[in-house]
């Protein structure tokens, strides 16, 4: 254990027990603290040895190497949630991005405050949720998000951040793409309406409520149902369900021009209409018309089953799209499992997919 400027540095912290993978290699040296001073003099004693500095929330998107991260990696941890109410039919939670995501779901529901909702039970820290935009069950957290106050690691101050200024897209952000790890988030402000019906796009969670002969599901019967779902997936963090030993969701949902679909269609020997795909909006060039399919439809129609393994790396028995450590798995299992995967479905279908969780060691990840 070292210190520096006051804040404890620990040495050779093995992070794997703080990912929900449960896999990966050590940090070199490892800092835990919600503090924005101590996180700036961690960036600095990173800075004083030459090596990268990483953030770390939850660790609920995150395959970190076998051989560990050689540089500081801090943790943010801790962070309290502040309810203001509105005049106008809206209120606001403000969360330390320490603060685990589905507090502010439960809190947003039992003050009644619509936005969120559908995003109940997604697993890891407020700061990560504008890092990827986490989505799902047709809501984005961009949507919900006012502000991001954050440390711009590089300039060693704090800045704040509207929505706008986050360039958001689906799961994306500038904190992922452009200007990727230069800040570490320390807050984030959410927005909600006052007694706003919950948003039952998702045919899962309208198959559900139908099921239940609920006509008009409050807000909090929606998170619990989102909860439900998840948890029949393995898309829940529950601890004797070895399925939710995951980063959730191993690949994106491609977004394609919608012709694909007609040609996807043929390979399935399916209708157009059986394709399972998401309006997405104009793509790539101006006249496209794009869609969002389903990653792991393709991962089916390449041959690839729930429960399939390759060693003590497999998919989930429950949902394809979730690599899953079935005990003592190394990173290199998993990156060999995603890469089957990938080049399966390329040679079925012609499209390729593309990561979701974020790499930590690997040599072309830092
Ligand atoms: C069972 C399961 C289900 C999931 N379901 C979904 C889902 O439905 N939708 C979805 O979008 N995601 C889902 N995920 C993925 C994951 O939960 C989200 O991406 C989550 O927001 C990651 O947050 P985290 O705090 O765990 O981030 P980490 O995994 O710790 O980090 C992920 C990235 O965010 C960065 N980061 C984290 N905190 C900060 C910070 N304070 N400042 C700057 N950068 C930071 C890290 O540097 C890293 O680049 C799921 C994961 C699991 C395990």
């Amino acid at each position: 254990m070292l210190y520096s400027e006051g804040v404890t540095i620990l040495e050779n912290v093995s992070l794997a027990q703080y990912t929900t993978l449960g896999v990966g290699g050590p940090a070199r040296w490892f800092v835990e603290t919600g503090d924005e001073e101590e996180i700036l003099s961690a960036v600095r004693f990173a800075r004083a040895r030459g090596v990268p500095c990483f953030i770390l929330g939850g660790g609920s998107n995150l395959l970190v190497s076998d051989q560990g991260f050689n540089g500081v990696v801090v943790r943010v941890a801790g962070g309290a949630l502040d309810w203001a109410q509105a005049g106008d039919g809206t209120a606001s939670i403000t969360a330390g991005a320490g603060a685990e995501w589905d507090a502010v779901v439960r809190l947003a529901v039992e003050k009644n405050g619509a936005g969120v909702e559908c995003l109940a039970g997604i697993p890891g820290s407020v700061g990560g949720t504008p890092v990827q935009n986490v989505g799902a069950y047709g809501q984005e957290v961009s949507h919900s998000i006012v502000r991001v106050r954050a440390l711009d690691l590089a300039a060693a101050k704090a800045v704040d951040l509207v929505a706008a200024e986050c360039g958001f897209g689906y799961r994306r952000s500038l904190f992922n793409t452009t200007e990727r790890r230069r800040y570490a988030i320390t807050r984030v402000e959410y927005k909600l309406a006052i007694g706003a019906k919950p948003l039952l796009e998702y045919r899962d969670v309208k198959n559900y409520f139908a099921e239940h002969g609920v006509a008009q599901p409050t807000l909090a019967q929606t998170a619990d149902a989102v909860r439900e779902i998840r948890a029949r997936k393995g898309m829940l963090l529950v601890a004797d369900d070895a399925d939710s030993r995951s980063a959730g969701s191993f690949f994106k949902n491609p977004v394609v021009r919608v012709e694909e679909v007609r040609r996807l269609a043929a390979i399935a020997g399916c209708r157009v209409a059986d394709v399972p795909q998401f309006p997405a909006g104009w793509g790539f060039e101006p006249e496209d018309c794009v869609v969002k399919l389903s990653a792991a439809w393709l991962i089916e129609l390449a041959g690839f089953q729930k429960g399939f393994a390759m060693g003590r790396a497999g998919l989930s028995t429950k949902h394809v799209l979730a690599i899953v450590n079935r005990g003592g798995a190394t990173a290199a299992e998993i990156v060999a499992l995603r890469d089957a995967v990938i080049e399966g479905v390329w040679a079925r279908t012609a499209v390729r997919l593309e990561q979701e969780p974020v790499l930590l060691g690997f040599a072309a990840a830092g």
